[in-house]
């Protein structure tokens, strides 16, 4: 019996770079400034330099990094927030936080992200429902970036704003742009499997906008207004720990690259598997950053079972689509059935994914599959 190939690698980076990263974090420990020190700053100034962007506000998690945003903007009751029923529920969960209704729209079997199709019927279906659509939330789901061209169009059409969910892609870009400037505000993730992950939890926001960038700041600390002791509006503790800011230093040196190696093995898997199941595409134009590599199949159940037994690790994102969990199937849906994100919750098993599969191990996956179907 072979050993058991872990789903994402992170024991791998850390040979990689586990000597700087050390050094880094022993620095911080030296200087003793834990909330916003000097690794953070640095940190904003390189994610907006990487991004093309003005602007890089750190924060606590991805989460909030969705949050602060429609706080920002105001966005509460009466308010929809337009945003894929097949997504993570951090997407939706923000929207009911800050007090606005989602409303839940279908995605492309493809890409598996929002289109200006789906997001038109979901604008449609906010207005019967009585509520003001004021944002649209697209998910650059498993890593690819939404087509915000067409969104775009669509968003100017009915007057809504855009906030890009990509705690998936970073990394990612989309023509001569990368992810983090594709939109007007855009949000992501640091968790640890993330394509950009740090040792704990960790997001940022990113915008060209100064208004946003200022109210941000002040969001992300209480509310804070000329000083710590002026609140100037309700705001949250939501800031990047400086030790994680020096972890993600050390790991965005290496970002480039690892999404190099990602696309190499995207592409190999999908060479290899084509014939056997649906593999995920990508638009010309686009970079996937992969945080996933997901497949359609039938029998994915059993599949899945399959690769176990042959020491391959599979994920299931997502297995039930938020319009039918418990705690969102009352919020209005896009008008008919959102019937591609169901099928997609029947269909979709994710391979081990990660810039440190050899070629062997490459090779191990493709064949468990392919023995799997046969
Ligand atoms: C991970 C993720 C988030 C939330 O990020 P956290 O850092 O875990 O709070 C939001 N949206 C999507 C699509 C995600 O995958």
């Amino acid at each position: 019996m072979t050993s058991r190939l872990p789903f994402v690698d992170l024991q791998a980076q850390r040979r990689r770079i586990g000597a700087r990263m050390d050094e880094a974090l022993a620095r911080v420990l030296a200087h003793g400034q834990f909330i916003l020190g000097p690794e953070v700053k640095e940190l904003e100034g390189k994610l907006a330099a990487f991004s093309g962007v003005k602007h890089c506000i750190g924060c606590a998690n991805g989460t909030d990094a969705l949050l602060l945003p429609l706080m920002a903007w105001g966005i509460g009751p009466g308010d929809a927030v337009i945003v894929p029923s097949f997504t993570f529920v951090a997407s939706a969960e923000v929207v009911v936080l800050a007090g606005a209704t989602p409303v839940f729209v279908d995605v492309d079997r493809g890409s598996f992200n929002m289109t200006a199709e789906t997001l038109e019927l979901g604008i449609l279906a906010a207005r019967e429902a009585g509520l003001t659509p004021k944002v649209a939330m697209p998910v650059d789901l498993f890593g690819q970036p939404v087509d915000f061209a067409s969104l775009g169009r669509v968003c100017s059409k009915y007057g809504l704003k855009i906030l890009s969910d990509a705690a998936q892609s970073y990394g990612g870009a989309q023509g001569n742009r990368r992810v983090g400037s594709l939109a007007p505000a855009t949000s992501t993730s640091f968790f640890p499997s993330k394509p950009l992950g740090t040792y704990g939890d960790g997001g940022a926001i990113f915008t060209d906008d100064d208004g946003l960038n200022d109210l941000l700041r002040s969001i992300r600390m209480h509310g804070q207004g000329i000083d710590k002791y002026h609140n100037a509006r309700i705001g949250l503790n939501s800031r990047l720990d400086t030790m994680q800011a020096a972890v993600l230093l050390q790991k965005l040196d290496i970002l480039e690259d690892e999404i190099a190696t990602r696309d190499r093995v995207a592409r190999r898997y999908s060479e290899a598997l084509d014939d056997v199941c649906e593999v995920p595409r990508v638009a010309s134009g686009n970079v996937s950053a992969w945080a996933q590599y997901t497949i359609l199949i039938e029998n994915r159940d059993g599949i899945a079972k399959a690769l176990d037994a042959a020491g391959i690790p599979t994920a299931i994102y997502y297995p039930i689509p938020l319009h039918r969990q418990e705690g969102y199937r009352h919020f209005p849906i896009a008008k008919g059935q959102l019937a591609v994100s169901e099928e997609l919750a029947r269909l979709v098993l994710s391979l081990p994914m990660h810039p440190y599969l050899t070629i062997a191990d490459q090779d191990r996956v493709i064949a468990a599959v392919r023995n799997a179907v046969a």
